[in-house]
Order: structure tokens, then C-alpha cells, then sequence
């Protein structure tokens, strides 16, 4: 079965027909879905979902471009979100976020610290939580504060490591940055996924050697995507995990479309093109892969 290591379910752009979507996710061929956390306001929504769906498990983490600024600027994220609204998820999410808020859904036992780290914590001590992510480093964007983003890179591979948990790094246009704190911070030893990878196939290598897997979307079936093909040639099978980004990168024929995770079986038919293998073992073995690193499967 499909195994999505990376959706945003919890997005606005699913506000419509979440429901109906999701409940027929395993009807088309979908087994397993990891929801990836960007943002503190994110958390209590996934939660819920993990509850709600018992295929459906999540994650914790600050995506780089949410990081917060400490001091006379804490709680105040360093970019604008892509998703629109400060509350744009929702009753459900204003309801938990309180509750979050009011210190219900923190563990007992946390300590003193930033609030955001101690809701990572609070989320991992919950038992459908099984990674921190998405955590890295984007340099994409003009006011990018890298101080900011590495410190809480630094933070959240920490957790991690703490609780033993696999990470997933989002990583755009930081190459040499994040292989660098990714070997300073020795995030090997949590372990997990490069999401959405968009460096060289050399830069791949280091991450494979490292214990990594390699995360690939939609963008591989794109015309333009040469660089990703040779990546996704290059890459073992047994190191490749596939994932939407959904709502974003809707695999082609359905380029610009919202993604959802049914549609990893377009991605799954250009790799498997790739590797001289058929779409279904394509999905079994990534599949094995996922249940893998998650940890995750029966
Ligand atoms: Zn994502």
C-alpha cells in the first residue's frame, strides 16, 4: 500500500472535504499517511487527526521558515506563513491551541524553556507523534534570519535525539548549511528523511551515507525535473521514500491541481520507469521503507 511520508491534511485547502477525502484514502490504495507539522498553530489540529484516523499518524517540529524569534520578538514568526490567516485552520485548531495554551495538553513532566519546545515535547510523549518535523533550513526567501532558523534546527534535532525519533529536514537553497548541521548536530543518530529533495545526486550520496533516505513527491514526474531523475536513478531503492507535500506539488498529469496521497501512484510509476521495476513493487518496497523509519507498521 501507499505510504505518504509527508502531507498536510491539517492544511485550509482541505477545509471542504477533509472528511470524505481522507475516509477514502485506503479504498484507493493509501495504507499509511505521516501529516508533517510546520507550525506551532499546527500541532493540536494533527493531534486530533491521529485520533481521528487510525492510518493517519503525525509529527512535531517548526518548519525554518516559522521559526521564532527569541526575546523582545518571541512568539513572533520570522516570515509570513504561505497558508493565509493567523487562524486559518479553523474552530478546531482555536480550541486545542487553548487548551495548548493552558497548559492541558503538556506533560507533567516538562521542563522550564520556550513554550514551543515544550509543546514538540508534549506532542512526542502522545502515541501517534513518531517524528520531528518539518525542521531545516530555507534560504529561499530575502528576509531569511538564518541565526534564527539554525538555532532552531539545532533545538528540534536535539529533541530528536532525545526521544529517539526520526527527523525530516526541509532544505532549499541551504545545501552546504544543512549537510553542515546535520553533521555538527550528529542528527544521524535520530535518523530519517531529506523531504522533498532538490540537490545533486553527490550531495544525495552524503546523505545516504549518513543512514538518510531520500524523500520524493510529484516533482519527479515533471518535465523539467532532470536533476531529481538522476538523483532518484542514482539512490538505492532500499533509501527512497515517496510523499506528497499535498496540498502542493500535484504529480503530473494533475500539475498546479491540490495533491492528495492517492496520487503518489503517478510519482510511483515514473520511478518505477526509473528502476526497471514495476509500480506496485515501487510502492511495496517504499512502503517498507516508510514503516522503517517511522517505525510505524505491523
Ligand atoms: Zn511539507
Amino acid at each position: 500500500m501507499i505510504f505518504d511520508t509527508h502531507a498536510h491534511y491539517d492544511d485550509q485547502a482541505f477545509d471542504e472535504d477533509r472528511e470524505e477525502l481522507l475516509s477514502g484514502l485506503f479504498e484507493n490504495g493509501v495504507g499509511y499517511v505521516l501529516d508533517a507539522s510546520a507550525a506551532v498553530r499546527n500541532m493540536p489540529f494533527i493531534l486530533e487527526l491521529t485520533k481521528r484516523y487510525d492510518f493517519l499518524y503525525g509529527s512535531a517540529g517548526i518548519h525554518p521558515c516559522e521559526a521564532y524569534q527569541s526575546g523582545d520578538n518571541a512568539g513572533k514568526p520570522v516570515m509570513k506563513k504561505r497558508t493565509s490567516g493567523e487562524w486559518g485552520f479553523g474552530l478546531l485548531v482555536l480550541e486545542a491551541l487553548n487548551r495548548y495554551e493552558e497548559g492541558e495538553i503538556i506533560t507533567p513532566d516538562w521542563r522550564a524553556g520556550d513554550r514551543e519546545e515544550q509543546l514538540i515535547r508534549a506532542m512526542l510523549a502522545e502515541p501517534k507523534i513518531m517524528a520531528v518535523g518539518e525542521i531545516g533550513l530555507d534560504y529561499h526567501y530575502e528576509d531569511t534570519q538564518k541565526d534564527v532558523q539554525k538555532d532552531w534546527f539545532a533545538r528540534q534535532i536535539s529533541i530528536a535525539r532525545e526521544f529517539h525519533r526520526p527527523i525530516f529536514v526541509h532544505s532549499r537553497d541551504a545545501a552546504a548549511d544543512t549537510l553542515d548541521m546535520i553533521r555538527a548536530e550528529k542528527a544521524q543518530e535520530a535518523g530519517g528523511i531529506i523531504h522533498c529533495f532538490s540537490y545533486s545526486k553527490e550531495m544525495a550520496r552524503e546523505y545516504v551515507d549518513l543512514g538518510f533516505y531520500i524523500g520524493i513527491g510529484g516533482v519527479l514526474t515533471y518535465k523539467n525535473a532532470k536533476k531529481l531523475k538522476e538523483v532518484a536513478a542514482y539512490v538505492p531503492m532500499d533509501h527512497i521514500v515517496l510523499e506528497t507535500d499535498c496540498p502542493y506539488l500535484a504529480p503530473s498529469p494533475f500539475r498546479g491541481k491540490r495533491n492528495d496521497s492517492s496520487l503518489i501512484r503517478y510519482t510511483a510509476e515514473v520511478l518505477a520507469q526509473i528502476k526497471g521495476l514495476s509500480a506496485e513493487e515501487v510502492i511495496q518496497i517504499t512502503e517498507e521503507n516508510a514503516c522503517r523509519v517511522y517505525g510505524v507498521c505491523k
